[in-house]
């Protein structure tokens, strides 16, 4: 079953709407991309290791730390007799491995993913160690994407190819170890030592100033949005949604690129820009968010 549940991270989030608002640098859309498509990967495997009929747990995305060392799993797997760790590899394309060096061919070297989930099981070793548990913990790189394919692979069983993954989950779907209190007390231990904020995002620096302004449509991403009675509606794909959904969903976008920026109706008129009317953007900010302070001084929260 699945224990924890894996969500969008936030600085993907923030990538996304910063894509639509702003002129990246190839260097972060190359950035982006990557991120993207890590994410992807991620959700293909969780849909795989979600189906295992064993009796298990399944922590999706855990970022944890110990002796001050932060570290990510993709995913974890608990099972009776054994703790399962999977780094999730979303690559693309033709690659070589040479003296413990992995290389995009022709010859662009990538970090090898063995020295880090060689690294992450260490860690979560110590980790466990520390809190008086002792539980064999197997470690595996998984690449995901049929489309990859390694050249002089190493005779490394910690590596899960697009062509081994079925039998991977069939291999952890003949375990016939049984959970106990035990592995339920470990698998809420890890969450609560699941830390929400991630020393490792990378943002390109941005201002309220220098994005574009405007309501984005929630199906197709344009900004070719126009108001229609209770409604805005995109001219590019007729999506239709309720003004109060769409403007707070505005808000939510604002706050997540703004976090210390207070909330006020003339900032969300000007942010969402199709809304006409300031008196209706400020009846929906007074009905759904709380309002803080008198007249002028007034914001939501
Ligand atoms: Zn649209």
């Amino acid at each position: 079953m699945v224990y924890k549940i894996r969500s969008v991270p936030v600085e993907l989030c923030i990538w996304n709407s910063l894509f639509k608002r702003m002129k990246l640098h190839p260097n972060d859309k190359q950035y982006y991309s990557n991120l993207t498509r890590g994410y992807e990967g991620e959700v293909q495997f969780d849909a795989l290791t979600e189906k295992l009929n064993c009796d298990c747990y399944l922590l999706q995305d855990l970022l944890l730390q110990t002796n001050n060392t932060t570290f990510q799993i993709d995913s974890l797997l608990i099972t009776g007799n054994q703790l399962y760790i999977f780094e999730v590899k979303n690559y693309e394309g033709d690659y070589h491995y040479e003296q413990d060096k992995f290389f995009k061919k022709p010859q662009y070297e990538i970090n090898n993913p063995l020295h880090q989930i060689g690294r992450s099981e260490s860690l979560l070793r110590q980790l466990l160690f520390k809190h008086g548990i002792s539980l064999q913990i197997k470690a595996f790189v998984v690449f995901i994407n049929p489309e990859f394919t390694l050249y002089q692979v190493p005779q490394d069983n910690r590596i899960i190819l697009p062509t081994q993954l079925n039998r991977l989950i069939k291999q952890l779907n003949a375990s016939s170890s049984k959970l106990t209190k035990q592995h339920k007390n470990l698998a809420n231990k890890l969450v609560s030592l699941h830390l929400e904020e991630s020393p490792f995002s990378q943002l390109p620096s941005y201002t309220y100033e220098t994005l574009r302004k405007g309501m984005i449509c929630c199906k197709c991403s344009s900004f070719t949005l126009h108001v229609e009675g209770k409604e805005v509606v995109c001219i590019t794909c007729q999506q239709r949604e309720t003004i109060i959904t769409s403007v707070l969903r505005s808000v939510d976008e604002f706050r997540l690129l703004f976090p210390e920026c207070k909330i006020t109706t003339r900032l969300i008129h000007e942010w969402c820009g199709v809304i006409e009317s300031k008196k209706r953007i400020s009846r929906i900010l007074d009905k759904h968010l709380v309002k803080v302070g008198v007249k002028r001084w007034v914001y939501y929260k």
